[in-house]
């Protein structure tokens, strides 16, 4: 492909409302531009990249027996409604109306539609087990969309969706799935890990997330560099401390802490450690308001709390519902007394004594002991866990690391089936549901995600298996006919070698196409000049190196592609 045929939009300056590298990069270097909040169009070297994206996924999925179908974005509310999603997706769920008032909308996944398909043709055990997937686009009205491609409304997502007879055929097809995606990560040239998650709004029994890991990601992921287990912070177990026996001597004295309310200014006020205070945090709930105590060193994980609660969601209470119900402002919630369900983190039994607020302004306690002065309803694993904890498997301490998530799989089983009855004849003729699993990977966060772990100050570095051209050749003086003619002819010997390549026919001075190859990070770049030529040579350099290399024009294009071979990702 030469230069001058191509769209290649590139920008010198930063794009206004970009805030993460990736989505910068990508607009700079041309590969997409806004329609609409997260709504985006891929331009040719965008499309490119997914493409190489979508053919890795492909050919895995294909490799891991799964078959490809296309199904629809737009689908009708009643299925939604037969599954129950339709209430409970919320406005993330882009709904529409059609001519004759019908509800519609943009599917945010396909869940519906493929057991809706499935359940109208399977009879027989003998019908199962099998995969299904697309490549297709998915809307999310995100409440913040952002990073680009990242967290986009409108989005490419490759989805699978496994059917067995049983629990343990579900297992198989799930190991087959991860196994999947774990070659397809790889193949895409990323670091990433595969880390245990919570099942969500999705819901299922269990599920894998694939983070690549990069420091910009949203996601914190604990793992433990003894073991290999890696969780995200809002799955991970904590190890329950050996517990402790409360301190019955203590005594429960009031005391004047005036405008203390947070637990830096609590510890530093009364000499103590953020350990020996426990943090009272009033939500509401479906039902009834609970309070939930948590050591002053740690983090409530709201999943876990939902979790507790039997999927009910928690929200933080407002300065006006903590006043009513502990007579106090924020800041100065307690246990004692307390006439709300209390639901205690495990930690606090392995405390003997504790320091908690007062529900009155401008009091704490101290001396406060459990059991004697409040009872909890029960002790559970509410928080996140945090860095040098110890491993739930192993004891070792956990690492943080940060991570984007790019793939998602889960073990449905049959939580959509039962109520969609999707079912099949076993061998005995009896009716069962159909056991499912649903396999997730965010195409364009994929590529967004190379980006944020492969880039410098000057540009993308793009993996070799994902880059829209392996190699780019450089004329730097097009005017000279001889340099034009090199050049030619080393662009088609290497497009004979196999080499995807760009020739940048532009007639630019030599510094902006050195920028420019810059900024797409293609992975080799060969400068052709009045210099190099009066050598028979070529310059050669690796976009991820800093040197240049001189290589002899005719060799130049078997050089390359060896290179490129020993770069592409190849699996057993
Ligand atoms: P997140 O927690 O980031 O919102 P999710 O759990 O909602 O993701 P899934 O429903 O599991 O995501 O979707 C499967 C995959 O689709 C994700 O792993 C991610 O790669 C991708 N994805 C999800 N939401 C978006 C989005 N708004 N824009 C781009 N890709 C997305
Ligand atoms: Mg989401």
């Amino acid at each position: 492909m030469r230069f001058t045929n191509l769209f290649i939009p590139t920008l010198r300056e930063d794009p206004a409302e970009a805030e993460v590298i990736s989505h910068i990069l990508m607009v700079r270097a041309g590969l997409i531009r806004k329609l609409a909040a997260g709504i985006y169009s891929y331009l040719p070297l965008g499309l490119r990249v997914l493409r190489k994206v979508e053919n890795i996924i492909r050919q895995e999925m294909n490799r891991a027996g799964a078959q490809e179908i296309l199904m629809p974005a737009a689908q009708p509310a009643e299925l939604w409604r037969e599954s129950g999603r339709w209430d409970k997706y919320g406005p993330e769920l882009w709904r529409i109306k059609d001519r004759h008032n019908h509800d519609y909308c943009l599917a945010p996944t396909h869940e519906e539609v493929v057991t809706d398909i499935i359940r109208r043709e399977i009879r027989s055990y003998r019908d199962l087990p099998f995969n299904l997937y697309q490549v297709q686009t998915k809307f999310r009205d995100e409440i913040r969309p952002r990073f680009g491609l990242m967290r986009g409304r409108e989005f490419i997502m490759k989805d699978a969706y496994s059917f067995d007879r049983d629990d343990a055929g579900a297992d198989v097809s799930y190991r087959a799935m991860y196994e999947a995606y774990r070659r397809i990560f790889a193949r895409c040239g990323l670091k990433f890990s595969a880390v245990e998650a919570d099942t969500g709004a999705i819901g299922g029994s269990f599920s894998h997330e694939f983070m690549v890991l990069a420091e910009t990601g949203e996601e914190a992921v604990v793992s433990c560099p003894a073991c290999g287990y890696a969780a995200n912070t809002e799955k991970a177990e904590i190890r329950p401390l050996d517990q402790t026996i409360p301190d019955q001597g203590a005594v429960l004295t009031r005391i004047l802490t005036p405008e203390v309310r947070t637990i830096a200014q609590l510890s530093s006020f009364l000499g103590v450690s953020p350990r020996e205070i426990v943090k009272t945090i009033i939500y509401k709930t479906d039902d009834a308001p609970v309070a939930v105590l948590v050591r002053g060193d740690h983090e409530v994980n709201a999943i876990k709390l939902k979790n507790v609660l039997g999927g009910s969601e928690a929200d933080l209470a407002d300065p006006d519902l903590i006043q009513e119900l502990t007579g106090a402002p924020v800041g100065f919630s307690g246990p004692v007394g307390l006439k709300v369900k209390i639901l205690a983190d495990q930690a606090l039994l392995a405390m003997s004594r504790l320091v908690t607020g007062a529900n009155e302004r401008d009091y704490h306690l101290i001396g406060v002991v459990p059991g004697r002065d409040f009872s909890p309803e029960g002790y559970y694993d509410l928080r996140l866990a945090q860095p040098g904890d110890p491993c739930p498997r192993c004891q070792a301490g956990l690492q943080l690391t940060r991570g984007i998530e790019v793939g998602h799989t889960f073990k449905l089983g049959t939580k959509y089936s039962e109520p969609m009855q999707a079912t099949y004849l076993d061998e005995q003729g009896r009716d069962r549901p159909i056991v499912m699993g649903c396999y997730g990977i965010g195409v364009g966060r994929t590529a967004a995600a190379a980006i944020e772990q492969n880039h410098d100050a000057e540009g993308i570095i793009w993996p070799v298996p994902l880059a829209p051209f392996e190699a780019v050749v450089l004329p730097l003086q097009v005017q000279d006919e001889a340099v034009r003619d090199a050049a030619e002819k080393l662009y088609n010997s290497l497009l004979n070698q196999g080499v995807e390549t760009l020739l940048d026919d532009r007639d630019e001075r030599p510094g902006i196409k050195f920028k420019d190859a810059d900024l797409i990070g293609f992975p080799f770049r060969l400068a052709v000049s009045r210099k190099t030529l009066a050598q028979n040579k070529v310059e050669f350099k690796e976009r991820r190196d800093a040197e240049t290399r001189l290589f002899d024009l005719a060799e130049a294009p078997i050089l390359v592609r060896e290179r490129r071979d020993s770069l592409l990702i190849r699996l057993d």
